[in-house]
């Protein structure tokens, strides 16, 4: 049906940070414009400015672009459609609104809040259509003169859409088929509003989906009950023909019970739901970010992606190019997707796993820094590549390392209890002797030595282990001795166990 070239957009309404949601709904929205040859647009919707928060626009583009996730056109990308902040538009959509009111396909109200309230409270279920249009202060029910004598003297009003009632509506979902709902339920939304000279979300987002040739919506669930009044949008000013297909995607949903997944959740059980850290601007509060948690982009990629989409088999670890490659809307579930913060970490794991030790050594150098240690980058990456399977997050590597490079300045206790027996100190001073006339110093050849040494002395293989890695770490965790000694080399590792023998013996 659609031929037209793929073009989508992203269209945040700048009002504080980023929710994930969000972040996954500009991602399918970038597999998808990429894997068709498309382009992407990053729109800002920011007509309400009661809900408009500075620094949000800023903190949106830093995600997105954290993530890779790019844009071919749109606010700071430029592009012939602009410009693409809505607020920027006002006489833009002051053109469409006057066409909608000169076709009768919407009307000026004059109601005041106090006046809604009070058929609020005459009428139940109240809702302004075409049953009550009739009992209201509006262009329907007051003569063209009337009308004209209250703009002129500046009163405020809105422009609401005139639903037809009584007819069905469709709207064909490319995830949920086709979703039929009955113009009756509808209410006359207001599409403009004379108090700040701009349009509401609906219309707006509707006029900018067709001046830049928008091909497919594809947005969150939420937005799944606003679709039937932007269908008749469409046809009321005659855009039928161009309508964009739509995708609403399944909601993001808690990690345990029920209902959508909010900050609070995150707040509760100690995750982000922000992409980046996010300091409310007039609460000073502070929310932490994936990036700051220290995800890679990577995987935060790869792990929005299969919350709500599946490839088809079980292929877990895809990479954006991967992504592009594999991902379809027809593969979009409809059911919410439990946001499952474990298995996010999984996906860190696995892209530490996956990066070259280089690297993750080139991140974890900063940290080495912050506690004070200057080390050889070859030595890192030795350390790294030894260790870095235990960690989800590269700041992990210090607990898991500092050993690495810092000798232990005390024993803990309960090892110590455990694991130092009378004649330790005695064994240790006599390993001092094999470890020193040993060459060279390697991993297997040392280990093969020093065994040799225990079962010719007939001493307890594991007493002899236990004690040594307390002397060269400190406590009774670590990797296999002998990477450890070959690590720290010869001359370290006898001081290590010169210095547990003068302490503990
Ligand atoms: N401004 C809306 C939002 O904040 C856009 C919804 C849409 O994509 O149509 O999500």
């Amino acid at each position: 049906m659609n031929q037209r070239k793929v073009r989508v957009r992203f269209a945040p309404s700048p009002t504080g940070a980023l929710h994930i949601g969000g972040v996954r709904t500009a991602l399918y929205n970038y597999l998808f414009a990429k894997q068709n040859g498309g382009e992407m647009i990053l729109r800002i919707e920011d007509t309400d400015s009661q809900r408009f928060v500075p620094g949000a626009e800023d903190y949106i583009i830093e995600s997105l672009t954290w993530l890779g996730i790019k844009f071919d056109e749109g606010v700071s990308f430029g592009g012939s459609y602009g410009p693409y902040r809505q607020s920027e538009r006002r006489e833009i959509y002051k053109d469409y609104v006057d066409q909608l009111l000169r076709e009768n396909k919407a009307y000026v109200a004059f109601d005041t809040p106090e006046e809604l309230d009070k058929k609020r409270q005459e009428i139940s279920n109240f809702q302004y259509d075409a049953s009550t249009r009739m009992l209201m202060r509006n262009s329907l029910t007051l003569s063209e003169e009337e009308v004209n004598t209250l703009i002129k003297e500046g009163n405020q009003y809105v422009v609401r859409i005139k639903i037809e009632p009584n007819e069905d509506v469709t709207v064909n979902d490319l995830i949920r088929g086709e979703v039929v709902i009955n113009s009756s339920v509808l209410d006359d939304k207001v599409l403009y509003k004379s108090a700040d000279q701009l349009p509401t979300y609906h219309l707006a987002n509707i006029v900018d989906d067709h001046l830049m040739e928008v091909s497919h919506v594809i947005r969150g669930e939420e937005w799944l009950p606003s679709a039937p009044l932007h269908v008749l949008l469409y046809r009321n000013l005659g855009w039928e023909e161009t309508m964009p297909e739509f995708a609403h995607l399944p909601l993001l949903l808690k990690p345990e019970g029920n209902g959508k997944l909010s900050k609070r959740d995150g707040d509760r059980l100690g995750f982000p739901v922000f992409p980046l850290e996010w300091k409310d601007p007039k609460t000073g509060e502070i929310s932490s970010g994936y990036r700051e948690s220290g995800y890679f982009p990577e995987a935060v990629v790869n792990f929005l992606a299969l919350l709500g989409w599946n490839p088809g088999d079980d292929q877990e670890i895809m990479d954006m190019d991967e992504l592009i490659r594999k991902f379809s809307l027809a593969h979009c579930s409809r059911s919410g997707a439990k946001f499952d913060y474990e298995k996010g970490k999984w996906f860190n794991h696995q892209y530490i796993l996956r990066k070259e030790n280089k690297e993750v050594a080139g991140l974890f150098m900063p940290v080495l820094e912050e506690h004070g240690i200057k080390a050889e980058a070859s030595y890192v990456e030795k350390v790294v590549g030894m260790m870095k399977e235990r960690v989800s997050f590269v700041k992990e590597l210090w607990d898991q390392t500092s050993f690495f490079f810092v000798a232990p300045e005390s024993y803990d206790e309960k090892t110590v209890k455990k694991r130092w027996k009378e004649n330790s100190a005695e064994q240790l001073a006599e390993l001092i002797e094999v470890l020193r006339t040993r060459e060279p110093f390697d991993i297997e050849g040392t280990e093969t030595e020093v065994k040799a040494w225990i079962e010719e002395k007939g001493y307890h293989l594991g007493n002899i282990m236990n004690a040594t890695r307390l002397a060269l770490v400190g406590e009774g965790k670590g990797p296999h001795i002998f990477d450890i000694t070959e690590a720290l080399g010869k001359e370290e590792s006898i001081r290590r166990i010169q210095r547990a023998i003068e302490v503990l013996k």
